[in-house]
């Protein structure tokens, strides 16, 4: 690999497109005639405005956002979201109407699919929530605890009545547990009268969405979209509506988290991470030159791949997740050992194939397959598993 470059299967920071970062490298210094960094320039500056208004005038193409949706640039990672996306519709005027009609709290609804649904629910909790979950992973057939390696069926769901609920939210790719829902699977299974609050941290812009279905897409960028720093919220704009004759309403929401001060902000209320936004910016770019439905196809190049090798020798590498629900970014399973994990993740660091480890909760093996691993890269990977394999097995 150039430069001395690495496969970095991270899960997140992860990897960016070459090309994106040797423009980085390139205006580093002197950003088109400025004479300085994007790092040192003023947020109020009108270049900066436009480096900003540009990258969320490119993600809107990219995604088809519809015009009655808010795209914000806020700060707080995909934690900061899951309390903020809490916070915000219920502070909404929609839904402290419905509140106020039903006499008593409404429900959150809760889709636990893995660790990071599980997150967003403890965190929702301690907030004073009025929770329920839907779901919570499946029975292991084997010992009977719950494991995240699948999804009951949606006759099993408990959502709460519509009438009683304030919004349903889940994660659309797990990132620990290499879980992932299909496009619009949640979605379908909502009445349309309920917002659906999506955390798409892991695979945003890695297939096509329709936006419209969602009350809110919320997402970390530091995976698929950009450097660690920033979130993107994705909003519906008459969630975003409120009775600003009640002092109650914002009580408990602080600026940082709340979308309407950002909304009306061109997200700069305050000081924006403006190096991750600009260089978000140059990924949306990247991706819109590429177009979805084009890395959406690539998406599934790579992942088959790997998970064609799984299936062939399903007794050495042992496939955690329920193959409707694998997910085409994070890619998680075991070896018969931990010995043999240890090995395997030692001689693929020898091929400069890094970042291989499962997560702490979880062990085994993930890759992350992101946008900006070229196909080449799942292909070194299978030719490295093969080898191991016929070596090992
Ligand atoms: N949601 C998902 C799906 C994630 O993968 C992560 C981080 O890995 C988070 C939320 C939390 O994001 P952050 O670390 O930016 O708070």
């Amino acid at each position: 690999l150039s430069h001395g470059r690495v496969w970095n299967f991270s899960a997140g920071p992860s990897v960016l497109p070459m090309s994106v970062l040797e423009e980085v490298q390139h205006d580093l210094l002197n950003y088109k005639g400025q004479g300085m960094s994007v790092l040192e320039m003023s947020h109020r500056s009108k270049v900066y405005g436009n480096i900003i208004s540009d990258a969320e005038a490119t993600l809107r193409r990219v995604l088809k956002v519809p015009d009655n949706y808010s795209v914000l640039f806020l700060q707080g990672g995909g934690t900061g979201e899951f309390a903020a996306s809490y916070l915000n519709l219920m502070a909404s005027k929609a839904v402290r109407e419905k509140q106020r009609k039903l006499g008593k709290p409404l429900k959150c609804d809760y889709l636990i699919t893995g660790g990071w649904s599980k997150s967003g629910l403890k965190e929702v909790k301690r907030l004073g929530a009025n929770a329920n979950v839907v779901l919570d992973g499946v029975k292991s057939p084997s010992t009977g605890e719950t494991v995240y390696n699948s999804l009951p069926p949606v006759s099993e769901w408990k959502l709460s009545k519509p009438e009683e609920t304030a919004y349903v939210y889940y994660c659309e790719n797990e990132t620990v547990h290499g879980v992932e829902t299909p496009a619009n699977f949640v979605v379908d299974a909502v009445d349309p009268s309920v917002p659906v609050i999506c955390d798409m941290s892991s695979n945003m812009l890695s297939r096509p969405v329709d936006v419209s279905r969602f009350g809110a897409i919320v997402a970390g960028a530091q995976k698929n979209m950009g450097p660690a720093g920033v979130s993107i919220v994705i909003v519906r704009k008459d969630l975003l509506e409120r009775d600003e004759s009640d002092p109650e309403v914002t009580r408990n929401l602080p600026s940082v988290l709340d979308w309407c001060y950002f909304d009306g902000a061109g997200s700069m209320p305050h000081t924006p991470p403006t190096f991750s936004i600009y260089v978000c910016g140059l990924v949306f770019k990247w991706a819109e030159a590429q177009g979805l439905e084009a890395l959406s196809k690539l998406r599934d190049e790579r992942s088959n791949m790997v998970y064609d090798e799984i299936d062939a020798h399903p007794e050495f590498f042992n496939g955690l997740v329920d193959k409707k629900y694998r997910s085409s970014m994070n890619l998680v399973f075991t070896l018969p050992t931990p010995e043999l994990e240890a090995k395997f993740i030692a001689e693929a660091a020898e091929r400069n194939m890094v970042q291989l480890k499962g997560h702490r909760s979880l062990g085994g093996i993930r890759i992350s397959l992101y946008n900006a691993m070229p196909v080449e890269g799942a292909r070194a990977f299978v030719d490295f598993m093969k080898e191991f394999y016929d070596k090992n097995h």
